[in-house]
């Protein structure tokens, strides 16, 4: 089990195979302080999503180590692993309930107020109170109430409530219109906030306010700096 943890993490030689003798990462080395913001950028297939796979344990890695604060991460539960980490995937995964059970996902004992809290920290409470039942709106799985946008906002309370020490973010690809885009930028801002995050970044505004931007190509690392060096 890892104890109350920082948040800095190590790659060391990684390689991972998804099938015997086809390697989707090819010996990735990277140091992550607590609290820096990782942008993975490269063209499809260049092993970005593989990455933030193995830092949650999808996968084991097939050689090299990933540690945590020093810990090897298969030397952990998965359990302990995946409550210290926040993971905001693409197709952000809404369930059939209220809007609150949702942002209330897997932090059982958050108060309404903390709920309305987050919501409005994130930018997503005006949207939601215009909502016919407010925050009790039932809304469905496949969440055809809600746009792209919101189901992002909603997926960011959600995330600043489980308030985790590490982020793992597959960036959405779905055109949002201006205004919502800068309710996420401002609200990722926030999330990002005090964490060590990897963001798979398909937006210039994210690459640019990550503080370390890796470039894969192929499986390996191809560039790495800030906006300003590369
Ligand atoms: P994209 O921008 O399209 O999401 P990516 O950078 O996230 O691309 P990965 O999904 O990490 O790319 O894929 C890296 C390599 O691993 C690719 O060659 C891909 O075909 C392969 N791959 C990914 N997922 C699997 C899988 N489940 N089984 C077999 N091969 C896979
Ligand atoms: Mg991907």
């Amino acid at each position: 089990k890892i104890p109350a943890i920082q948040g800095n993490i190590q790659l060391r030689d990684v390689v991972f195979e998804y099938e015997p003798g086809r390697q989707a990462l090819k010996g990735i080395n990277l140091d992550v302080k607590a609290g820096q913001s990782i942008a993975l950028v490269g063209h499809t297939g260049s092993g970005k999503s593989t990455i933030i796979n193995l830092l949650s344990r999808f996968y084991d890695i097939t050689s090299g180590t990933i540690t945590i604060d020093g810990y090897d991460i298969r030397k952990v539960t998965v359990d302990s692993l995946r409550s210290q980490i926040g993971i905001v995937l693409q197709d952000t995964f809404i369930f059939s309930g209220t809007i609150r059970d949702n942002i209330r996902f897997g932090r059982l004992d958050a108060t309404d107020e903390e709920i309305e809290q987050v919501a409005k920290a994130v930018g997503a409470h005006d949207f939601i109170v215009s909502m016919p039942g407010g925050y009790e709106t039932e809304v469905e799985e496949r969440g055809n109430m809600l746009s792209m946008g919101q189901r992002q906002l909603l997926s960011f309370a959600r995330a600043l409530l489980a308030d985790p020490r590490i982020l793992i973010l597959d960036e959405a690809t779905a055109s949002i219109d201006t205004e919502t885009e800068l309710k996420i930028q401002e609200a990722l801002k926030l999330l990002l906030k005090g964490r060590t995050s990897f963001i798979v970044a398909h937006r210039l505004s994210t690459i640019r306010h990550a503080d370390h931007i890796v470039v894969l190509d192929h499986g390996r690392i191809m560039e790495e700096g800030n906006h300003h060096e590369l």
